[in-house]
């Protein structure tokens, strides 16, 4: 019988009072009451990762049919970073994929680091040595510092969170900005599906974020929150009615799915989408947090982000 190594208290701010929430397939969802996150609390061996992260590869949402859905994202998060950092500069992608994000960074030194092998060979073809191919947890801190430090669609797969945002912390320079992009439990969609949420898929995401957890992390880690911004989606009309019928081939949204596919409607018409289901929170590297030295000069860094608001509908 394998033993059970499950989190006994949240394995983000510490707190004994976490209760269950949920069962999904072989793993039991807890959250914390003290800072709203949701967690898997079964702990993780390294094979199981690997494993994890393999299947991840074989059949990701990155491939090429997705360059047009991906790049709307991109293009809106660009100005917004090009708003809050109008000097530019320097920029690691963390889990840069095949360098999608940093194509559209034009004018910045970019970096990334990617852990599929395959995927970095395609990001240091057009990078070069600015792409490591491993783990963030590995990757040299004399590759920094960096002026802007951005996580898309991998903050809630790693295993220790807190860990993460330290090493961003001493990758960053003073009062140097982070993005990170997660799924947002605490929309309305997720709140409706509970845990038939799209994103509730453990073990290949471990933690499930909302806006309080997040900003709470953050805040917890040396950064101070500047706000969020739940920036639109597009998909294509068919990808629509494949996210429908869920898991069965055999729902009437399915058979609209198959019948759009290879059509010009269901690949070319995009839909707009919003559900607040995806949310970008950013926060500046806040240097007066975690050390202790006396009173002196308050950190304004809050001041020179726009304030916390949402776009599009
Ligand atoms: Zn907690």
């Amino acid at each position: 019988m394998m033993e059970l190594n499950l989190h006994e208290k949240c394995p983000l701010c510490g707190s004994t009072d976490i209760r269950k929430k949920f069962k999904k397939a072989s793993f039991t969802l807890d959250r914390c009451d003290n800072c709203t996150i949701l967690f898997v609390k079964n702990i993780l061996t390294k094979e199981e990762i690997n494993r994890v992260y393999e299947e991840v590869f074989d059949h990701g949402a990155y491939d090429e049919s997705n360059v047009e859905g991906l790049n709307f994202y991109y293009e809106r998060l660009k100005k917004e970073i090009d708003q809050q950092c109008q000097n530019g500069g320097s920029i690691l992608d963390i889990g840069c994929s095949a360098g999608q994000f940093l194509d559209v960074m034009q004018g910045w030194d970019r970096h990334g680091v990617e852990i599929s092998d395959r995927y970095a060979a395609i990001a240091r073809d057009k990078y070069g040595e600015n792409i490591f191919s491993g783990n963030i947890e590995d990757y040299p801190l004399e590759s920094g510092p960096f002026d802007v430090i951005t996580l898309q669609d991998v903050f809630d797969h790693f295993t220790d969170p807190v860990s993460v945002l330290a090493k961003c912390r001493h990758l960053l320079k003073p009062n140097g900005h982070i993005f990170i992009k997660v799924h947002n439990i605490g929309c309305l969609f997720a709140k409706l599906t509970q845990s038939n949420f799209y994103a509730i898929i453990p073990p290949v995401h471990l933690f499930f974020f909302n806006v309080k957890s997040l900003s709470h992390l953050l805040e917890n880690s040396g950064f101070s929150v500047g706000g969020h911004k739940f920036i639109p989606h597009i998909l294509k009309l068919r990808t629509v009615f494949y996210r429908l019928a869920g898991e069965s081939q055999e729902s009437f949204y399915f058979k609209i799915y198959k019948a759009l596919r290879g059509t010009f409607i269901g690949d070319k018409i995009y839909i707009r989408k919003n559900l607040h289901d995806i949310v970008t929170m950013y926060a500046q590297k806040n240097d007066a947090a975690l050390t202790m030295s006396g009173s002196g000069e308050p950190t304004n860094s809050r001041d020179q982000l726009s304030p916390s608001r949402s776009v599009g509908t």
